[in-house]
């Protein structure tokens, strides 16, 4: 009976303008819509599918502001049991450092956890380290790029799949993976499930609810710092290739041009 917390992360959605501030080279929250990231639902949908087979509890932890609540209430209408919330102003301007020992406090408070499962790759800060940090830190094995996960016992077994192929991984719980794009299709909450997550319990913790220092976290103590950054420019206009019989040696050649063939 697995213990599963997943890892869940709020991100703009990637069809809004997304900027960062002027002020701080922050993310213009207020610029952008705001969902739960794709990946993460997939990380949800494993979480259920393994509780589905084995049983076990599943918690989703976020650390993010207080928006980032609609993301955690998704993942909750989706099936998970529970929640934590990590919202503290001081976390304004993270590193991926900070955000993984907030993160590896926040699982301390979850009693016998056997498996925590995050996405690959965040769609915004896209460190892709944060799992890796985290294993690290909670000194659990990591299994990552997972395409498929495999749970026997406290046995668990991953098709790692990466550009150059397919890896088996095997390591014995508890441990971190993170999961693909590919590892399943997450499902759609249905009309029940968003009213039974309106009364899920969510606990809302402070950084000092989790005993760590506010000055240790926060744009002043991050490891990382951003010291500028340019609008992306505008798309160009396209070339337009009108076919009278030669389109195709047409695209050939713009593409040969372009040193893209
Ligand atoms: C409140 C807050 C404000 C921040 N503000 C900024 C900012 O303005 N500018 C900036 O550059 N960075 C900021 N950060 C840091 C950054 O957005 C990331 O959360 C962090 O650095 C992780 O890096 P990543 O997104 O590249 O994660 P990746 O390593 O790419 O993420 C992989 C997986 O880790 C998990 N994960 C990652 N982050 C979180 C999270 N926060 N909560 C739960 N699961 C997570 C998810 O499962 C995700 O799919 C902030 C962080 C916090 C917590």
């Amino acid at each position: 009976m697995p213990n599963i917390v997943v890892l869940v992360k709020q991100v703009p959605d990637t069809y809004s303008e997304r900027r960062l501030s002027d002020a701080d080279h922050t993310l213009d929250r207020e610029s952008a819509d705001a969902v739960l990231d794709e990946i993460n639902e997939r990380a949800v949908e494993e979480a259920l599918v393994i509780k589905e087979a084995h049983g076990g509890e599943v918690t989703v932890l976020s650390v993010g502001p207080e928006r980032a609540t609609e993301a955690i209430r998704k993942a909750l209408s989706m099936g998970a049991d529970k929640a934590i919330h990590v919202s503290d102003p001081a976390l304004h301007g993270s590193c991926v450092l900070q955000t993984t020992k907030v993160l590896a406090a926040a699982i301390g408070t979850v009693e016998g956890v056997d498996l925590v499962i995050a996405g690959n790759e965040a769609t915004d800060g896209r460190g892709g380290a944060v799992p890796a940090m985290l294993a690290e830190v909670l000194g659990f094995p990591q299994l990552t790029h997972a395409r498929k996960v495999t749970i026997e016992g406290d046995t668990i077994t991953v098709t790692r799949e990466t550009d150059t192929g397919l890896t088996h991984l095997q390591a014995t719980l508890p441990a971190v993976v993170s999961v693909g794009e590919k590892i399943n299709e997450p499902r759609y909450p249905s009309f029940k499930g968003i009213m039974a997550a309106k009364k899920k319990p969510v606990d809302t913790l402070s950084v000092a609810d989790l005993g760590i220092d506010p000055a240790q976290v926060g744009l002043a103590s991050a490891s990382t710092a951003v010291l500028e950054s340019t609008p992306k420019p505008p798309r160009a206009a396209g070339q337009r290739v009108e076919d009278s019989g030669d389109g195709g040696s047409k695209i050939a050649e713009y593409l040969v041009g372009q040193k893209l063939i």
